[in-house]
């Protein structure tokens, strides 16, 4: 009797093994792949060495670099300035970067741009935060696909669901993103929205008791100061059926020494505090973006992460998929990959379904359910969050359901 137990359990554990040579063989072209995609935090170096040419040309010290303000008045926004700090860069770049910035305002932070690769026009840190001609093109896209101006019942705010709202504060933000959905609202000022617009919004917040969750965006809702955003904080705190707060921002991205002490300091006393942000490419986790979603956390804060489908920067399942494994590294959730929308001066990033839905593919049992946002259509006209899945419910009958697994087997299941 012992014997064949023993047997038996041997039969189980030799077909596990050969399992796990299969699953060997499932994730090896990934590994290989994921050996040529650089990281944030494989790049340390190279990014410190780039700081220290940035700050030399400006003249200035670590402690400048490590100050917001700094990184906000340093704002590179001159080709001549670029082409120095990228010298890399050929005229022709230049003279290209010159022309559409007339059209559409461009402007990288100090620290963005110490990611940039200075050789590779194609890196995915320079398509996101310098122009090219591709933006010039005139014959795609509308300047609202969301329609953001029919869904304001109050200043300030927009209002697409049921039980959640945002509140729009600023313009602002430390760069103008290439992809940006709003570049409409991105004019020559930059302004934040004024006290007595944010009071409206808070007045519409308090009459509607089942709005229990507001989004604060823009632009970016980090570069409010702290004593605007202690203010609209305490405010919602105060309203007692608004159960939760958001933050939408690409701080943590884009000048992640935004995040302070005392940033810190006012977000832990108004829990529970949300905050999504938009890392698209593995290259932007770095070290200081890692320092920053450990102070966030410390403060009690919830990390999210939204990233943007977007041809030529990570619409390859790889990179989609390593993307969102450093991400997990620095305890930031994926939640939404957003398919792109259709935004003039943007075709040149905007995939094809069948792209998102094959990334989608490479996701879903390939690597930890937490590395697996959900991939979102945003409906013309402002429709709504429209989820999109490969096919894994092949038919369902009255107790019976044809299923397809992870793998692409066809497996039936029946309920009682
Ligand atoms: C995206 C969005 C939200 C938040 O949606 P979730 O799916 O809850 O993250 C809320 N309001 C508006 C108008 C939005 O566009």
């Amino acid at each position: 009797m012992a014997v064949e137990i023993q047997e038996r359990a041997d039969t189980f554990r030799q077909y596990a093994l050969k399992r796990a040579v299969d699953l060997k063989k499932l994730v090896a072209p990934y590994l290989q792949a994921s050996k040529t995609i650089p990281t944030g935090l494989s790049l340390s170096e190279v990014y410190r060495s780039r700081r220290t040419s940035i700050l030399n040309y400006f003249n200035a010290t670590l402690e400048d670099w490590e100050n917001w303000h700094w990184q906000m008045t340093h704002r590179i926004t001159d080709p001549h300035v670029l082409i120095d700090l990228l010298p890399g860069l050929t005229p022709d770049q230049c003279e290209e970067i010159n022309r559409v910035g007339k059209t559409f305002r461009w402007a990288v932070s100090p620290y963005y741009l110490s990611l940039m690769s200075d050789t590779d026009s194609l890196d995915p840190i320079r398509l996101q935060g310098l122009p090219t001609l591709a933006e010039l093109a005139d014959d795609f896209g509308e300047d609202d696909p969301m329609g953001e101006k029919i869904t304001s019942p109050a200043p300030g705010i927009t209002r697409r669901y049921p039980d959640r709202l945002i509140i729009n504060v600023t313009n602002m933000c430390a760069m103008y993103c290439r992809h940006c959905q709003r570049r409409r609202n991105i004019g020559e000022t930059d302004t934040h929205s004024p006290r007595t617009q944010l009071k409206a919004a808070l007045d519409y917040i308090r009459a509607n008791p089942e709005i229990r969750d507001v989004l604060i965006t823009g632009g970016d809702a980090l570069l409010l100061s702290d004593l605007t955003l202690d203010w609209l904080l305490s405010e919602l705190h105060a309203i007692p059926h608004v159960e939760i707060k958001r933050l939408g921002t690409r701080a943590p991205v884009t000048l992640p020494m935004r995040v302070t002490d005392e940033l810190c300091s006012v977000l832990a006393k108004y829990p529970p505090i949300y905050i999504n942000t938009q890392f698209n490419h593995p290259k932007e986790v770095t070290e200081d973006a890692k320092k920053a979603a450990d102070k966030l956390i410390s403060a009690g804060v919830v990390l999210g992460n939204q990233a943007v489908l977007l041809k030529g920067i990570n619409h390859q399942p790889e990179v989609m998929k390593k993307l969102n494994q450093e991400l997990l590294k620095i305890r930031v959730r994926p939640y939404y990959i957003f398919h792109a929308k259709n935004v003039k001066g943007t075709r040149h990033f905007v995939p094809r379904v069948q792209e998102g839905l094959a990334v989608m593919e490479q996701l879903r049992g390939h690597t930890s359910g937490l590395a697996v946002p959900t991939y979102i259509i945003n409906a013309p006209k402002g429709g709504g969050k429209t989820p999109i899945l490969p096919q894994y419910l092949m038919s369902l009958d009255e107790n019976k359901a044809i299923l397809r697994t992870w793998e692409g087997k066809l497996v039936q299941y029946e309920t009682p």
